[in-house]
């Protein structure tokens, strides 16, 4: 279902009928940069992640430039009128409400400075890991003042924040870094990531100044995609491909034509299995083991919904969704975890659901099914990282999907536009999330919930 909105503001009749405007966002195509323009890349206090941070800009061929602060103000060297592209703000030393208030002064006029599809993200540290109420009390200010900040942004830009343990090296956050800074991360809004030291052995030793393939990512990879016959399953499957991945695509029986077309155009396999089948487990890990030895991400995208409100809700409306969405991960993964079929630096990721957040009239199955994939990822990610292995969550708010088409148009246009980019994001903008948990330098990302909703006021 096109956006009639999103095409119309962008059209010059829009501003004569007073159209709000959509911002067209910046998304990743094969080939484009990391950066389009100047990103300033600066710290408060004794931030560690400056330094490697503007490396990595200028060896992806863009000025990384600073903030000049005296008593006249700060100002930012951008070569004239130049847009900046990003503002990084490394706030990890930051501990005093005066330190808050120099971030201040720095990101003000900075946010004046920047360009459409931008993006702002600061790196704070563990309040936790505080020491002092000050201290922690300035690290989660951070939240409050990113969320704040996404709010405000317009044109397509973002705002995240990146929290990291304070005995993380910098490599730990590279690839989180990278996705935020990139056109990857389009409709992840208003979030924060917690980075640790990464799981498993160090992968990249020589830091940020040695990337790898920046095209294909998750070269060599094997990965499993469930529900991979249609929808944002074929997008995930396309895209982790695109990236490099060699695909097992997984889809029931039933979705066998959708399915054959995915492993043809991924240049992957099909497999054909009801994830909720008693023996899918051990049909699954039989067919990685013997055609590809082992397996580097699985994605568990395969999901149903059963809408009814509570007091219609049948016992077969609920257990299908709950079987589905939760009981087939459940049994997946435990398997997975006891077998040896998942290589060093596997990865789990699971699709959960804004729902599962924030609740859905008429979707207690539904939004129960998924908001357990939450417990269930916080609950493995420990066993998971004793074997190198993460295990995390994607939680889509609303996408352009044929389900979404479905809806009637009252309830489309709120899910569409109650967010702080003002449209619904695309499959891809889910499949580039999983993406970057994906790869193996994302070892320091485990346990987490990364909502892809472009901020959406729901459940917020
Ligand atoms: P979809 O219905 O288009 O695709 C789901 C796929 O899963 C289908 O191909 C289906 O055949 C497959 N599937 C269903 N039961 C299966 C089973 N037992 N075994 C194997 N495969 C099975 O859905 P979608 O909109 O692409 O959603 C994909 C995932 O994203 C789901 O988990 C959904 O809950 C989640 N999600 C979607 C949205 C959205 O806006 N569309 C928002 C939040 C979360």
């Amino acid at each position: 279902m096109s956006d009639l909105l999103s095409n119309l503001s962008n059209t010059p009749i829009a501003k004569q009928l007073g159209v709000p405007t959509v911002p067209r966002l910046r998304r990743f195509e094969p080939g484009q940069p990391l950066l389009s323009g100047p990103v300033l890349v600066t710290s408060v206090g004794d931030g560690r992640f400056a330094k490697p941070i503007s490396a990595l800009v200028e060896d992806n061929g863009q000025r990384s430039v600073t903030a000049e602060r005296s008593d006249n103000g700060t100002s930012i060297d951008t070569a004239g009128e130049e847009k900046l592209n990003g503002v990084v703000l490394d706030l990890t030393g930051a501990t005093t409400l005066a330190d808050l208030a120099t971030a201040q002064q720095i990101l003000t006029p900075a946010v004046k400075k920047l360009g459409p599809s931008g993006r702002v993200l600061l790196l704070g540290a563990e309040p936790g890991e505080a020491s002092g109420a000050e201290a922690a009390a300035v690290a989660q200010s951070l939240d409050g003042f990113v969320r704040s900040i996404g709010k405000e942004l317009r044109f397509g830009a973002t705002a995240n924040l990146v929290i990291v343990a304070g005995d993380a090296a910098p490599s730990a956050v590279d690839s989180t870094v990278r996705f935020f800074l990139s056109s990857r991360s389009a409709y992840v809004d208003g979030q924060n990531v917690h980075v640790t030291v990464p799981v498993g052995p160090t992968l990249d030793p020589a830091g940020m100044d040695d990337p790898h393939d920046p095209d294909l990512p998750l070269r060599g990879r094997v990965a499993v995609v469930t529900g991979a016959a249609r929808g944002i399953g074929a997008s995930i499957a396309e895209t982790l491909a695109r990236d490099g991945a060699t695909i097992v695509a997984v889809d029931i029986p039933a979705a066998g034509e959708g399915l054959a077309k995915t492993a043809n155009r991924t240049g992957g396999t099909a497999l054909q299995l009801d994830i909720t089948a008693d023996d899918a487990a051990e049909r699954l890990i039989e067919h990685l083991r013997q055609r590809h030895g082992g397996v580097d991400l699985v994605v568990h995208n395969a999901g149903i919904t059963r809408d009814k409100l509570l007091a219609n809700m049948t016992d077969d409306r609920w257990n299908s969704v709950l079987a589905v969405n939760l009981g087939a991960q459940l049994t997946i993964n435990a398997a997975l975890l006891d077998s040896d079929v998942l290589n060093e630096s596997a990865r789990i990721v699971c699709v959960s659901s804004q729902s599962g957040i924030a609740g859905n009239r008429g979707q207690t199955n539904y939004a129960a099914s998924k908001a357990g994939v939450i417990g269930m990822v916080r609950a493995l990610a420990p066993k998971a990282a004793e074997r190198g292995v993460t295990i995390n969550a994607v939680a889509p708010g609303f996408i352009e999907t044929e389900m979404t088409g479905k809806m009637p148009i009252g309830t489309r246009e709120a899910g569409r536009r109650v967010n702080s980019l003002k449209q619904g994001g695309l499959p891809v903008d889910v499949a580039e999330t999983i993406g970057w948990l994906g790869q193996a330098e994302s070892g320091g990302v485990n346990g987490q919930v990364v909502r892809v909703c472009g901020q959406s006021m729901l459940g917020a």
